[in-house]
């Protein structure tokens, strides 16, 4: 006999753990499984040096459950990798989650069939299970995505994608260290590592806009305020543009005609930290140019202020999009890194790679002799985790056929063909700005509560209209129009990495605030579930 559940789940991470607990609370069966031997799904797997929270860590912990709330204290303000995957496996063991998990079982078959309305879940393993429900909490950035350079593989060194650093850690010490990418892990990566390494090398691309995070270790007395407002953070998070504790200035910035004063305001963000001066700035910070150039402006400064070498300041300033386009990576001293004599910075579009060889990276102008080669080259970002799965649907359908323009779903949650399959966090998602577990809540809270409604009603099979997907779809292209974000083309918000994304870059994400997304999703179950066809 095959196990059967209501419910399967892929994915035990911040999604896969809170959708197990919700569908179980709801009298569901559930079965989990993931391909990594642990629990915490990005925090499981993101174990490189530095790794840490860009949202203060009050903000982004679970708010469901008062016991979890009461029971877990903060060491950081932006707490580290080790302390969250310590924090979602306290999760799974309080709330006795880690029963309903098959850890170290990789998904790689899910094939609805038509006649039990039912869904066959098939791991690498062999294992099959059948359940009425999917709910595929795979993660938005989670299919690692390396460079196809010619000779990907000869290298004779130690070699690991950031997504994929080994348990036992990579010892640096005094080591030829190259990393290829300058993103928000990369800068995170770079500046944990180059006081141990022997010499570090940054292969650039594309500079970024960091900003200070301004992490601290938080006191006793810290902790106790904090806890204390535990549940005032998580309202103010649903009310902020982003579900951050960083609310916007409603002024616009033409209205500030004092520039002295722009720029006081500036320095106040850059002070405050985390992604304060993105998210408190005058409110037209997504939509005026010159507002993000003249930020940008501000940056440019502090670059050249911290960088000693004009010409290395010079390559670290982003040329070619504004402060905003991107989420900028946080940083404590990447900036003065540079000024070591045991780092160098190489710019990828003047001396390109030309091939990876058995002892180092080869550039255009020459060789770089590396023991340790680190890819922090980002991800097949949203569609990956779904798109690397063999997921079929109503007649045989792949997923990749149905996606072969591009993503296609009703709120991001449902893809029509592919019935009582539910995305938490895939394309079409607010994940532009969204604090994650404020939006996974959301989305989780939604799901339940549609499969919940189902059951009251007797019903069996929901899947979304194809008119309905076309118009979210279309929505959610169109959302980015006359956003200075639609300038850079070049991010993980368009599949800049992605080597599905064949077509011209396409807005993969949903560009509105956090409180019209959560009103958007329940007012589509106050409607009855607009837009999908319940049967
Ligand atoms: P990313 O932002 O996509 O950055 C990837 C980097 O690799 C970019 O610099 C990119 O250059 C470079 N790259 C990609 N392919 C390359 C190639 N073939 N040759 C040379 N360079 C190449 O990925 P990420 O840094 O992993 O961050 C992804 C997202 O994860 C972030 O935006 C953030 O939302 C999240 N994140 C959060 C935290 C946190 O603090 N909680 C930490 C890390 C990441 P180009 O720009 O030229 O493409």
């Amino acid at each position: 006999m095959i196990d059967t559940y209501d419910v399967a789940i892929i994915g035990a991470g911040v999604s896969g753990l809170y959708a197990a607990y919700k569908m179980r609370e709801q009298g569901f069966t559930v079965r989990g499984f993931d391909a990594a031997a642990g629990i915490g799904g990005t925090w499981y797997w993101n174990r490189y040096p530095g790794a840490r929270f860009d949202s203060e860590s009050y903000s982004y912990q679970y708010s469901f459950s008062q016991a979890i709330v009461n029971e877990w204290q903060w060491s950081e303000k932006f707490a580290g990798q080790p302390e969250i995957e310590r924090y979602l496996n306290f999760v799974a063991d309080r709330l006795d989650l880690r029963r309903e998990f098959e850890l170290g079982s990789r998904v790689e078959t899910l094939r609805y069939d038509e006649a039990s309305q039912m869904w066959e879940i098939v791991t690498a393993a062999g294992r099959r299970a059948m359940a009425r429900y999917v709910v595929a909490a795979t993660g938005f950035l989670s299919a690692p995505q390396p460079p196809d350079y010619e000779g990907e593989g000869d290298f004779k060194g130690l070699t690991a994608h950031s997504a994929r650093w080994p348990r036992e850690g990579i010892d640096v010490r005094g080591k030829r260290v190259g990393v290829i990418g300058s993103g928000p892990t990369a800068v995170q990566i770079v500046q944990s590592v180059a006081p141990d390494a022997g010499h570090l090398t940054l292969f650039q691309r594309t500079a970024n806009w960091c900003t200070p995070l301004r992490n601290t270790q938080l006191t006793a007395a810290e902790q106790q305020e904090l806890a204390a407002q535990a549940s005032d953070i998580v309202a103010l998070c649903k009310r902020t543009f982003a579900g951050f504790i960083h609310d916007m200035d409603p002024r616009m910035s033409t209205e500030v005609t004092d520039k002295a004063e722009r720029l006081a305001k500036y320095q106040e963000l850059y002070e405050r930290g985390g992604f304060a001066l993105w998210f408190a700035n005058y409110s037209d910070m997504f939509t005026n140019r010159d507002f993000a150039n003249e930020v940008s402006e501000f940056l440019a400064e502090k670059i050249r202020n911290r960088v000693n070498d004009p010409a290395t300041a010079e390559k670290l300033i982003p040329k070619n999009h504004p402060f905003g386009t991107k989420r900028p990576p946080g940083e404590k001293n990447y900036y003065e890194i540079f000024n070591r004599d045991n780092i160098e910075l190489v710019d990828l579009r003047a001396t390109p790679v030309t091939r990876i060889t058995p002892t180092g990276v080869e550039t255009t102008a020459g060789s770089h002799e590396l023991d340790i080669l680190i890819y922090a080259t980002g991800f097949q970002s949203l569609t990956g985790a779904l798109l690397r799965m063999d997921i079929r649907g109503e007649n045989g359908v792949t997923l990749q056929e149905k996606w072969s323009d591009g993503p296609r779903t009703h709120l991001g949650v449902q893809i029509a063909g592919f019935p009582n399959f539910f995305v938490t966090s895939g394309p079409h998602h607010p994940a532009v700005f969204c604090n994650a577990t404020r939006c996974a809540e959301t989305v989780i809270e939604w799901i339940a509560d549609c499969l919940v409604h189902m059951r009251n009603n007797g019903r069996t099979v929901i899947q979304s209209t194809p008119g309905a997907e076309e118009h979210w779809t279309e929505y959610c292209y169109n959302s980015v129009k006359g956003l200075i974000i639609e300038d850079m083309r070049d991010s993980w918000f368009f599949g800049n990495n992605n080597p599905d994304n064949k077509a011209e870059k396409r807005f993969l994400l949903w560009a509105g605030s956090v409180p019209d997304f959560n009103l958007t999703y329940a007012d589509v179950a106050a409607q009855g579930y607009r837009g999908f066809e319940i049967r």
